[in-house]
């Protein structure tokens, strides 16, 4: 490719010939025009010489050999071909030809340049002399003498001299033309030379602009046209700079906000691509990072693909809740459109908001609400029934109403235990009762329960021990404790059988903690209500629980007085041979 100075040379060569080339074609044909008029008005005045010369001699009637004599003297001074033409034609005189020649040529009558003199007194003509075979130009006038035409003198002269010249004057141009070129050729690299440093230097930064160092800066400081470039390059660096720092700065903080997210976000574009799915989204759902996967090969339900077409389709925002069965999760999806790349339909984005506790806690509490009305309601019922059954007549007999009394006393009785756990269960749900923490000697509370439920123990009997295993001492809630391990000591004695044992332990256990266990060798739980014992109402022998009295609010009490004191309680059971409950004090609660 040519570099910039050579373009300027070129450029400078073709005008210096453009200029040539018009000179030569505006005034090549005017010079060769102006040199052929000159040589016609010469021989023009050597022809009418000429006919003066042989005028007088052929009107006297001189002919032949002494005219042509006379012609060829004439001739010689004037140093063209001179040819007399008689009236008739014949040619009558040559300077180039004599004797034989002379009579042998042809009539000249019809020549344009003779027949133009004759009729209109001067005539020229260019053409091929057919009688010396070359390019001549010839001119003639009538030979007159005494009012009378003898006929025509003519003066021919070759073109070979004016062709010459047109070659001498083309010649002279083409020098002038190379002297043109060599003075432009110089002159550009004179002109170009204090260019090309500076446009190098220019070239070489944009293309390191291009290459992405957009920290280069041109050192060109020129107040011409490339110290301009050079600035506006610079600046334009400059800009492009602060807008991808800008960009990038943006896309931090998009990234720290989508990864600060508890919500998981997934953005697809048109053609359902993951472009984006956060830090949330991947743990959530155990992704490996899907980018730039099809959504279909990372998220396989279907109910959430329906989503992100309809959103894809219509554009519009679609919110659905959507259970991911593989996770056993819950989760509000919400999408809607976001616009993609110019001249490219729009993506969709979905949050994934994890909604499974919510829900469950929305389901605890209607079926707490529900349980509650229905435990209520038994007893109420079957006091409206002995109510009624006095109202009847039962009241007149004695026994009977005594008996029904007694029911109607147990039921109140049910009534107020379970209205007095209820309570207990809200206050401690609602953490009104903050636990009061001291150092507690576990198997003295273990001793003091356990001689509280002596007399109950031996009324059924079953056998109620204590065992130290020699706990620590730790710091926790001692009401709470006595609390729980009432409860627990209840329950054993309500479950086991007579002619049962319960040992309450008392152990040390990991890292400090005391563990006061409670077993029993009585029925024990099957394994699949183990889970769930500890939920409000719930019993693993509903008709058994109430006939003893039980609400099955006991063990849920027990649960939130052991956390809300920083312990827990778990539960091991071997069916038909007993259950352990442990309660797990630690050192000091966190
Ligand atoms: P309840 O008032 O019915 O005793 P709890 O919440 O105290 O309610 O206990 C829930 C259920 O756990 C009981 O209904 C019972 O089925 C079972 N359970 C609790 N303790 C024992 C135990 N020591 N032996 C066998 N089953 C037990």
């Amino acid at each position: 490719m040519l570099g910039l100075r050579g373009r300027m040379a070129l450029t400078a060569l073709a005008a210096a010939l453009g200029a040539l080339v018009a000179v030569l074609l505006l005034l090549g044909p005017e010079l060769h025009e102006r040199a052929l008029d000159q040589t016609r008005a010469t021989l023009l005045a050597e022809a009418r010489l000429m006919a003066r010369v042989v005028a007088e001699p052929m009107a006297r009637g001189v002919d032949g050999d002494a005219l042509d004599a006379l012609v060829d003297g004439a001739a010689r001074e004037i140093r063209a071909r001179a040819t007399i033409v008689a009236r008739d034609g014949r040619v009558v005189g040559d300077s180039a030809l004599s004797g034989p020649e002379l009579l042998a040529i042809d009539n000249h009558g019809t020549r344009p340049e003779v027949v133009e003199a004759l009729e209109r007194g001067v005539g020229t003509s260019v053409r091929t002399s057919t009688t010396v075979s070359r390019n001549l130009l010839y001119t003639a006038v009538p030979i007159t003498h005494g009012g009378g035409t003898l006929g025509v003198a003519r003066v021919a002269l070759s073109m070979d001299g004016i062709e010459h010249e047109k070659a001498a004057l083309e010649r002279a141009l083409l020098a002038a033309a190379a002297l043109a070129f060599a003075i432009a050729a110089a002159l550009t690299a004179l002109l170009s030379a204090p260019l090309v440093g500076p446009l190098r230097e220019i070239m070489a930064k944009a293309r390191e602009f291009a290459a992405g160092h957009l920290d280069a800066r041109i050192e060109v400081d020129r107040r011409d046209e490339l110290g301009e470039l050079a600035r506006i390059l610079n600046l334009s660096s400059e800009r492009l700079r602060e807008r991808l720092d800008e960009n990038a700065r943006d896309r931090a903080r998009t990234d720290a906000i989508l990864s600060a997210m508890e919500d998981g976000v997934l953005a697809v574009d048109a053609r359902g691509v993951v472009v984006v799915a956060n830090r949330a989204l991947q743990e959530g759902l155990g992704l490996e990072d899907p980018t730039g996967r099809h959504y279909l090969e990372v998220i396989r339900q279907p109910e959430v693909g329906a989503v992100i077409e309809h959103v894809l389709r219509s554009g519009e925002r679609r919110q659905e809740e959507v259970v991911l069965q593989r996770l056993g999760l819950v989760f509000a999806l919400s999408g809607v459109a976001f616009p993609g790349p110019a001249g490219q339909a729009p993506g969709a984005v979905l949050t994934f908001h994890d909604v499974t506790e919510r829900r469950r806690v929305d389901r605890i509490r209607r079926d707490f609400v529900a349980n509650a009305s229905h435990e209520l309601r038994t007893p109420l019922t079957s006091i409206r029934g002995f109510v009624e059954a006095l109202e009847d007549g039962a009241v007149d007999e004695p026994a009977t109403a005594a008996r029904f009394l007694g029911k109607i006393r147990t039921h109140a009785d049910r009534m107020a235990t379970l209205v007095e756990d209820l309570l207990e269960l809200s206050r401690l749900e609602s953490g009104q009762q903050a636990p009061q923490l001291e150092t507690v000697p576990c198997a003295e509370v273990t001793e003091d329960v356990v001689a509280s439920f002596a007399a109950l123990a031996a009324r059924k009997p079953v056998a109620l021990a204590c065992e130290d295993g020699g706990a620590p001492l730790v710091v926790t809630d001692g009401d709470r404790l006595r609390r729980i391990l009432e409860a627990l000591v209840d329950n054993a004695l309500k479950y086991t059988p007579e002619g049962g044992h319960v040992v309450v332990r008392t152990r040390p256990g990991a890292d400090g903690a005391a563990v006061v266990e409670v077993e029993d060798d009585g029925p024990g739980i099957p394994a699949e209500h183990l889970p769930r014992i500890f939920e409000r109402f719930y019993r693993v022998d509903k008709a058994r629980s109430r006939e003893l009295g039980g609400t099955g609010l006991g063990l849920s009490i027990v649960k939130h007085l052991a956390e809300g004191m920083g312990a827990s309680v778990a539960v091991s059971s071997d069916p038909g041979r007993g259950s352990r409950f442990a309660v797990t004090l630690p050192a000091r609660p966190r």
